[in-house]
Formats: structure tokens, C-alpha cells, sequence
């Protein structure tokens, strides 16, 4: 498992190659909740989400010959953005393989950030086969998007951040999917506050790591259109890192209808004058439906801000959320 002094060490080696993000404290959400809310702007970090904590850590701890030899990656979203820039920022070479069914968009934008894009067959299952055949062929390292202590130390840099910014937080509300970000974030805050509360926020629809916990074991979700589509895919069924800190360290999962994340959305924009995605409203969304018990400080990590804004527009206007998922 990760250790707390992992996360310590994390933080020394990727200042300055990341943005210690801002904390506000929310009237209106303070307001609504009869409560201190801070939020945690983390969706302002370089490439628009926290996974640049991440990629840099494990770059970072590359090795000479792996170095050498390149990064590779099956991402269309955050981590592939995140990998691709912190590869090229090390001078590192940086595949990324997805399926012909991503949007020329996504395909152009990690393109744009200096890595290598490789478009195989036409699933996620197809680029995470590609993975595993350069990284046989090729020798390249491969980084995952959760499942890795160095990508969990990396993420876990946020919590050290929150101790220093909201001593007094009570409760920490944390978006959760395959669980890299809740595992980094639970394991600096309990090492400093054993008696702080970690809520993981998903979606209702197909929410992996919610029905993994339920089971006792990582098990597989039909993957269905969500305004959080960061917080999509599983946790993988050979799971080694992340399932078992979140099983351990997260206190309760609170899961969230379409409806609620849009709301979340809204609140940010026109409360907040926020723009984030839907997998970053999650904490929001939790706070303005009211499903969470009464309590002190709470502090809401906004994860990210890719969101297509055609989308967000939509959303912003009162569109239906089930609909634009879709
Ligand atoms: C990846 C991601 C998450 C979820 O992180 P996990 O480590 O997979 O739980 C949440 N929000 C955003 C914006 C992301 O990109």
C-alpha cells in the first residue's frame, strides 16, 4: 500500500511542475447549508484536472533505461492529457492509444500536447491491448490513470494541500472512480486527522467502484452516458492498489442522479462563476440535494474542467441532464 511519507515525498519532487491550487470558502453554498464550505479549485490546475499530480509523479520516478524508452497510456480524457504534458515537459516520448470511436476532438487535443496517438480497433479494451503490446515490443512503462502508487501519491499531494488551507475541515468530499484520487487524498488526510470523514461522490449510472465495494471484490458495471464522464470505466478486475485504500479509507459513497449533477453544474457557474465538468460537480451536487448529514467545515474538491462547452452551455441554460448524457 501507499504510505503517508509517500505523498510527503511526492509533493517535494513535483513542485513547481504543478499549481498548488486555491481554496474559497462558498457563501452561497455556506448559506444553503447552514455550514462552512470551502471548495478546492483543483479544476484550475495545468490541462484542467488533477491527474497532472499524477503523471508528473510517476514520470518523475522513472528510471534511466525507461526514461529512454518512452510512456504509454490508454486515455481519451484527463489522464491522457495529464501523461501527454508531463512527458513532453520531461522530454520523455508519450503513447497514447484509443478506439476510432473517440471524437476527432479528444484525438486532436492529446495530439496537440506533443504525444503520440495510436487509434486501434474500437473499444477501450482494443487501445489497453495496443498498451500491452508496445510495452512487450517496445519496452515503454506503462502509467495507468489510478491503479499505480506513484499516480495515488500524486493525487494524494491534494490532501496535504487541504490540511494547510482548511485546517478545520471536518468532512472531505472527494469525486470518485477507479479511486486513485480518493485513495492519495484519504491516506495524507487520516495519517494528519485520523478522525476526518472522506465521502466518495459517483453517479448513479455505473458507478464501478461503488458495486465493488457492495460486493467485496472489483467487479465489472455496465458503462452507461453520464454528464460525469470523467468518473466512467471500472476499477479493473485484477485491482491491486486503489480498490483496497478506498475499501479501507473512504467512510461512505454517496452515488447521484443526472439531475443532481447538473444541478452541481449550474451552482458552479452561476453561484460560483465556475466552469467545471459534471465529474467535478459530484460534491456539489451532494451538498445542494442535501445528502449529507449535519456537520462541521466541509471542504468540495472540483476535480476538473473539461467539459464540452457546447454541453455546458446547454446544461447552464436547464436542459434536460438525462437527455444531454446521452
Ligand atoms: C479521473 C477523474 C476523476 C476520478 O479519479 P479516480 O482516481 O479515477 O477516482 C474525477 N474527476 C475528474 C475530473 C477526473 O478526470
Amino acid at each position: 500500500m501507499i504510505d503517508p511519507q509517500d505523498i510527503h515525498a511526492a509533493r517535494q519532487r513535483i513542485a513547481g511542475q504543478v499549481r498548488q491550487t486555491p481554496v474559497d470558502q462558498s457563501e452561497s453554498l455556506t448559506q444553503i447549508c447552514g455550514r462552512p464550505v470551502f471548495l478546492k479549485l483543483e479544476h484550475r490546475q495545468i490541462t484542467g484536472a488533477f491527474k497532472l499530480r499524477g503523471a508528473s509523479n510517476a514520470i518523475a520516478l522513472l528510471d534511466e533505461t525507461a526514461r529512454e524508452r518512452g510512456v504509454a497510456a490508454a486515455s481519451t480524457g484527463n489522464h491522457g492529457r495529464a501523461l501527454a504534458y508531463a512527458a513532453r515537459r520531461a522530454g520523455v516520448r508519450a503513447v497514447i492509444a484509443m478506439s476510432a470511436l473517440v471524437p476527432m476532438n479528444k484525438v486532436r487535443a492529446i495530439a496537440a500536447l506533443g504525444a503520440e496517438v495510436r487509434i486501434v480497433g474500437r473499444s477501450q479494451d482494443d487501445a489497453q491491448e495496443e498498451i500491452d503490446r508496445l510495452v512487450v515490443e517496445e519496452g515503454l512503462t506503462p502509467v495507468p490513470p489510478f491503479d499505480h502508487p506513484h499516480v495515488i501519491a500524486g493525487q494524494g499531494t491534494i490532501g496535504l494541500e487541504m490540511l494547510d488551507q482548511v485546517p478545520e475541515a471536518e468532512t472531505v468530499l472527494v469525486p470518485l472512480s477507479g479511486g486513485g484520487l480518493a485513495a492519495g487524498i484519504a491516506c495524507a488526510l487520516k495519517d494528519a486527522r485520523p478522525g476526518i470523514r472522506i465521502v466518495g461522490l459517483s453517479m448513479a449510472r455505473g458507478a464501478a467502484m461503488a458495486a465493488s465495494l457492495d460486493a467485496g471484490r472489483p467487479v465489472a458495471v455496465e458503462e452507461l452516458p453520464t454528464l460525469a464522464d470523467s468518473l466512467g470505466g471500472g476499477v479493473g478486475l485484477s485491482n491491486r492498489y486503489s480498490f483496497a485504500m478506498v475499501r479501507d479509507l473512504v467512510d461512505e459513497v454517496i452515488l447521484l442522479s443526472e439531475a443532481e449533477i447538473a444541478a452541481g453544474i449550474r451552482h458552479a457557474y452561476a453561484q460560483e462563476r465556475e466552469i467545471v465538468e459534471g465529474a467535478a460537480a459530484v460534491g456539489i451536487a451532494a451538498l445542494l440535494a442535501g445528502r449529507l448529514p449535519a456537520g462541521g467545515p466541509v471542504v468540495a474538491l472540483l476535480s476538473g474542467r473539461n467539459i464540452d462547452m457546447g454541453l455546458h452551455a446547454r446544461i447552464v441554460a436547464g436542459a434536460d441532464a438525462l437527455e444531454e448524457a446521452a
